[in-house]
């Protein structure tokens, strides 16, 4: 029989040299390469080994970014959106190893939220943009509409959950929307939430100003997420209790957070990991500005913006206000490891592997025989990974 595509190099967990076999698309066989040596991705078993160069590739999973606002100038929530800044979107992101996103659509009245949902549908027409876009993430309206929790969403447009209303925003993106970010503090939330999960749309609490017994109702109604958890807060909380302890501690809620380097202090992503090692994942919340040269910018909804060699972008009347990330999952990463947070590896499955079986639960992911060939092949040097090749069910979507 005769394989679609061999892949050669070392896998990005045990650091075994394999050769990777996909078929019709999937991942056929791995094989292992004789004895494995110790070397791993991993920064510490690298540079004792001595065994990988920096020239060996390594084959991992492709990234998985469940919050995606825009890139590389393409602004999702933007009215003129069309299908061809959908595209482009898609393809500078595979360029950052990225083989799955949801585009995020964020607070906006019900037309515009229709017409920007359609837009999406429409540019997955093209089989290589219907396999990038595996689901949409619908964040808002239903949020907290108080200041802080609300972060940067339209406070004209914040509402309670209408299960009508998101009906018509489920037909109008033909099903694709599969994550949904709310704030249990409307009265109607938790019949909203059963309303989602019984449908299959996984919900996630964020922006919000909840209670402990309104958080605690939403989880008993099905929400099983905490969006950004962290981010869209006050900037005062009560010691005890409040939302993030409540979240924190809640067994039941996955996590997502942001790990830029600059919307969460790293001791607060070391607590999220101790409490949610297993049930956690990264999302960049990238904005349009990401993969864009540093400077002054003027943003639709932030005014005028500043953004930093470093990767921080701001409000330019106000440096300690964020106004988005522009980091990528990759940059977010390359952020854990090289701060020893996470192992590379464990770091490369919170971004790939973790938020696929959160979205799928029960389903096993990854480098594994069977599934679907969504694979990134890369070269690290020094602090930063290049991507070499990006293949999707088995096609190549970038060859370097
Ligand atoms: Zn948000």
């Amino acid at each position: 029989m005769r394989a679609d595509l061999a892949l050669c190099g070392r896998h990005y967990q045990s650091g075994e040299r394999i050769r990777l076999i996909v078929k019709d698309g999937r991942i056929a066989s791995i094989e292992h390469d004789g004895a494995a040596d110790s070397a791993t991705a991993d920064d510490e078993a690298r540079s004792q080994s001595g065994v990988a160069t920096p020239e060996e590739l390594w084959i991992a999973p492709g990234l998985v970014d469940l919050q995606v606002n825009g890139y590389r100038g393409y602004d999702l929530n933007q009215l003129a959106l069309t299908t061809q800044n959908v595209r482009a979107m898609v393809e500078s992101l595979w360029e950052t190893g990225v083989t799955g996103l949801f585009p995020t659509i964020v607070t906006n009245a019900r037309a515009a939220t229709e017409a920007l949902l359609r837009t999406i549908v429409e540019a997955r027409r093209d089989p290589a943009i219907r396999a990038s876009i595996p689901g949409i993430h619908l964040e808002g309206p239903y949020i907290s509409s108080e200041d802080g929790p609300r972060g940067a969403h339209d406070k004209r447009y914040v509402r309670p959950p209408d299960w009508e209303e998101f009906l018509r925003w489920q037909d109008a993106a033909e099903g694709l929307v599969r994550l949904v970010t709310l704030s249990p503090e409307w009265p109607g939330a938790p019949d909203f939430i059963r309303r989602c999960a019984n449908s299959g749309v996984r919900v996630a609490i964020g922006h919000t100003a909840a209670s402990s017994k309104q958080i605690e109702a939403a989880v008993d109604a099905g929400a099983t997420l905490s969006t950004h958890l962290g981010n869209g807060a006050h900037k005062m909380l009560p010691r005890h209790p409040n939302y993030i302890w409540d979240q924190l501690a809640n067994d039941s809620l996955h996590a997502s957070f942001i790990a830029d380097g600059f919307h969460l202090p790293d001791s607060v992503i070391r607590v999220i990991l101790k409490m949610k090692l297993s049930t956690s994942f990264l999302v960049s919340d990238v904005v349009a500005l990401g993969g864009m040269p540093p400077g002054r910018y003027k943003s639709h909804i932030g005014g005028n913006v500043v953004l930093t060699e470093a990767g921080q972008l701001y409000m330019a009347e106000d440096p300690t206000l964020l106004a988005g990330s522009v980091s990528t999952l990759l940059q977010s990463v390359c952020n854990l490891a090289n701060k020893r947070i996470l192992h590379f590896s464990q770091a490369w499955d919170l971004a790939s592997t973790r938020p696929l079986r959160y979205i799928n639960p029960g389903v096993e992911r990854g480098l594994v025989e069977g599934e679907p060939a969504n694979i990134v092949c890369f070269h690290r040097r020094e602090t930063t990974v290049v991507v070499e090749h990006v293949f999707i069910e088995g096609k190549v979507m970038l060859s370097k």
